[in-house]
């Protein structure tokens, strides 16, 4: 699939499910809406998560408990979805750390798709961009426009006041927030 479509399906099911604020704050009417079954699963492996059908056909979604991370464990949970909302064939299905990477660089193409879905479901464009420029509008002191390239020097300050921002609205990681943002072409981060 191409990354056009994948935004396409992520922004409809934002516009069934989430009429506003962060879309990990809907994933329980969006399972419900689309009849998945969610469970938390115990384990200490790398496994994080997985998107599956029992046999009777219940479409489930089994998250590692043990994620301590907000923002990655509803990467995951998205990126499940992502598995789900794409029609993605999977073998087994399971879901390990080397999959969900939430910089774009996971190796396995479908792997890589659900990655992307869950950025565009988490953190849609539209909303990002603007909720980003404003921001830094109201930073004015440090010069900077429409575009922040975040160095050690006073940028760094304005990123820790816009990024944690960003981060609690939507739910993320400061890793996939970053490469968000860079992939938007609305900041690039030097270090
Ligand atoms: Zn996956």
């Amino acid at each position: 699939m191409t990354s056009e479509q994948i935004k396409i399906k992520a922004d409809e099911v934002l516009t069934k499910y989430v009429p506003r604020g962060g879309a990990y704050k809907k994933f329980d009417s969006i399972m419900s809406g689309e009849n998945i079954k969610f469970k938390s699963v115990a384990t200490k492996d790398s496994f994080l998560g997985i998107f599956t059908h029992a046999n009777n056909g219940q479409a489930y979604i089994m998250v590692n408990d043990t994620i301590t991370n907000d923002g990655r464990r509803n990467f995951t949970i998205a990126h499940e979805l992502g598995h789900y909302f794409l029609c993605h064939e999977l073998k087994n299905g399971q879901c390990f750390d080397a999959d969900i990477l939430e910089d774009g660089t996971a190796v396995d193409a479908i792997e890589r798709e659900a990655n992307y879905f869950a950025s565009c479901l988490l953190m849609p464009e539209s909303k990002v961009r603007s909720a980003f420029l404003s921001m830094l509008q109201r930073s004015r002191k440090a010069k900077v426009k429409d575009f922040l390239n975040v160095r050690n020097d006073v940028t760094w300050g304005i990123w820790c006041g816009i990024g944690s921002e960003l981060k609690k609205r939507y739910g993320v990681s400061d890793a996939a927030l970053r490469y968000r943002l860079s992939r938007l072409g609305l900041a690039m981060f030097s270090f």
